[in-house]
Order: C-alpha cells, then sequence, then structure tokens
C-alpha cells in the first residue's frame, strides 16, 4: 500500500498525458508556451478569480506574494505555527518578522482568536509594524475565512491564503484559492492538485497586483522585453509541467469526490477510536492529507505498520520550534495546542485511487 499513490493516476492518464508531453516537445516551446496561458485560464475559472499567475513553485508564489504586498523589514506578518515552513519561511526572507500564532484543535487551522490576541499584542509592543496575516488551508481545510476576514479589515491587514494543500477545497461554494488579498498554491507532486516537478501559482482579483505578479515573475520585467522596472527572480511554470497539470485539472472534480468518499469512510470506521478531523458546517476539504489525532502516537504507528499500513506525521515540529527561528524566542507555552496537537497528529494513506 502506498502513501500516496501517483503511480496508479499516471496508469489512469497515461494516454492523455503522454500526449501532451508529446506536444510540447514537438512544438519546443519549453519556456511560456501555449500551456501555461490554458492553465492558467483554466484555473481562474476552476477557483472562480480573474487572475492566475503560474510559478515555479509554493514558495515562489507566497514569496511573489510577500514582493507585491511590499513585506519588509520592521513588518510583522501573522501565520500559524503549526505549518509547513514555507509559510513562515517567506516572511522572515523578506526581512519581516514571522509572528506565530496558535491553533484550532479541531480543524487543524489559525485560531482567529488567538490571531487578535497576537496582533494586540504587536500593536501595543509597538515595535513592528502589523502588515498582513497568512492564512494555510492545512491538510486541505480551508481555514476560517469568515472571522479571518473580519479581523484583517478591523485591523487593516492584507490577507494571504495559503492553499498549497487547500486547492479544491471550499467555503460555502467559495473555492480556495478565491479568499483574501492574494492567494497562492503549489502543484509539487504529492499536493492534492501535483504536477511531476515543481510548480506553483498565484490568485487574485486585483488587477494591479496581478500586472506586478507577472513582472516579478520575470525579472521585473516592463513593457520592453529588456528594460527591467523592478528587482524581480526567475520563477516561471514550466510548459512540459503545464501540459501535465491540464490533463491532472480534467479529471480533478472527481479526484475530489473519490477523496471525498475515502475520507468519509475513514471517519466513521476510526471515530470511535481516535480523534478525526473536523469538517464544519458549509466546508469542504479537498483532503491534502488525512490526519488523526493519538496520545499514543507511535504505538498507532507501529500496529499499522505491521499491517502494511504507511503513515507519516505531518508536522512534528511547530514553526516556534523551528532551529532556524529560535531568534524569535518563543515556547511550547505560548502555543499550547499546536504543541500539544504536534505530539499527537499522524497521517493515513490519502489519494483518489484508493481502494
Ligand atoms: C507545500 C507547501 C508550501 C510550499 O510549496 P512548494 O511547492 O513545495 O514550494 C507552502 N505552504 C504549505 C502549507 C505547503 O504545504
Amino acid at each position: 500500500m502506498k502513501f500516496i499513490d501517483l503511480e496508479s493516476q499516471y496508469i489512469h492518464l497515461k494516454d492523455k498525458i503522454d500526449q501532451r508531453i508529446q506536444d510540447v516537445l514537438n512544438h519546443g516551446q519549453y519556456i511560456m508556451g501555449p500551456e501555461v496561458k490554458e492553465l492558467e485560464q483554466k484555473l481562474a475559472e476552476y477557483v472562480g478569480v480573474k487572475h492566475v499567475i503560474t510559478c515555479a513553485n509554493g514558495t515562489d508564489a507566497l514569496t511573489l506574494a510577500m514582493m507585491v504586498l511590499d513585506v519588509k523589514d520592521g513588518d510583522a506578518v501573522f501565520c500559524p505555527t503549526f505549518t509547513f515552513f514555507a509559510t513562515a519561511e517567506v516572511i522572515a526572507y523578506e526581512g519581516a518578522t514571522p509572528v506565530f500564532v496558535d491553533s484550532d484543535a479541531d480543524t487543524f487551522n489559525i485560531c482567529p482568536q488567538n490571531l487578535e490576541l497576537q496582533i494586540q499584542k504587536v500593536i501595543a509592543e509597538g515595535k513592528l509594524n502589523p502588515k498582513a496575516i497568512i492564512a494555510v488551508d492545512l491538510f486541505g481545510l480551508p481555514a476560517n475565512y469568515p472571522e479571518i476576514e473580519k479581523i484583517a479589515e478591523e485591523y487593516d491587514l492584507k490577507l494571504i491564503e495559503d492553499a498549497a494543500q487547500g486547492f479544491g477545497g471550499s467555503i460555502n461554494g467559495k473555492r480556495a484559492g478565491s479568499f483574501g488579498d492574494i492567494a497562492t498554491t503549489s502543484f509539487f507532486p504529492a499536493k492534492p492538485l501535483g504536477c511531476y516537478g515543481d510548480g506553483g501559482a498565484v490568485f487574485t482579483n486585483n488587477d494591479k497586483y496581478a500586472e506586478l505578479l507577472r513582472s516579478y515573475r520575470v525579472h521585473g520585467k516592463g513593457k520592453d522585453k529588456y528594460d527591467n522596472v523592478r528587482i524581480g527572480m526567475n520563477s516561471r511554470l514550466d510548459t512540459i509541467q503545464a501540459a501535465i497539470l491540464l490533463e491532472k485539472l480534467a479529471v480533478f472534480p472527481t479526484e475530489l469526490e473519490a477523496r471525498n468518499n475515502a475520507a468519509e469512510k475513514y471517519t466513521s470506521e476510526l471515530k470511535s477510536k481516535y480523534k478525526v478531523p473536523l469538517v464544519p458546517e458549509g466546508y469542504v476539504s479537498s483532503w491534502a492529507q488525512y490526519t488523526l489525532q493519538a496520545d499514543n502516537r507511535d504505538s498507532e504507528m507501529a500496529h499499522y505498520r505491521a499491517k502494511g499500513v504507511p503513515t507519516m506525521v505531518y508536522y512534528g515540529t511547530c514553526m516556534h520550534n523551528q532551529t532556524a527561528f529560535t531568534y524569535l524566542g518563543y515556547n511550547d507555552e505560548d502555543f499550547p495546542v499546536s504543541s500539544r496537537i504536534a505530539k499527537a497528529v499522524f497521517s493515513l494513506p490519502m489519494h483518489a485511487y484508493l481502494r
């Protein structure tokens, strides 16, 4: 049994994907070929946003968002402590200060009450300029945007949705990738929508942001190809990856349903034995991970291993315990919920071809 079965998916889509790759080899436009534009249009339709700007990976997508919002030295950017490293990394990479926030124990996502508390603390201390929030759709479940949007508005903060794991999720029909001022995703192979290498995308309804994103993506280009008007980066999505994603996106709604069926089955079979993941009313998860909580995690994982079922721990180390962030001076008492769940979580195999 595989934890994420990319091989079954490839066998299922082989003829179509092989043909799409062959098309690229035939036309030879490896950089920004027609498949990139086609993918950006299809992603915009699916997510329900005006602009999609693909890029090289999900970390660059977040970095591009930071650049557009002019996040810099002296700024505070709020993000969950229980997430993948990249969420916090991109804040520090811009020279700004990540301010970590505790989690909701039922959904694993950023806790709106603790978010407000952390914002008020930064304001009271008066050292940093509160600038933005990065909310994460952890394990595929959209964060609590109805509450987070209110807080962002009240404190005049920009909101970024890190939908690296959330692509396909929704709240009352509004899809992940459409929340906040800018949203980002990743096409890393193991994500709900993955390519065969690295890839990412940025989503926004803001015309000005979209124009800036297209410029930053290619060395800060201006109207003239050889006049660069700002400092940018080189972060394009390869045409071959776009071609693969077009075929994967076409079957994505069916796969999303299969993932949800698998999750429902897990929940009905396991809810008497473990704390199972909560999906609030009106929310749909893309089930990037199906994550249980157990006090005796190690022996539970050993039990599954003995039966030939692979399990993984996402995430055993919160951001406030990462070596690279020790300079921020946090400890476990600052984030009691996240610190507790980091010791209890383990994830079961999850993909659309699970039997
Ligand atoms: C995977 C991931 C990223 C980074 O995406 P890459 O494509 O690997 O750079 C960022 N945030 C979260 C929450 C992720 O899971």
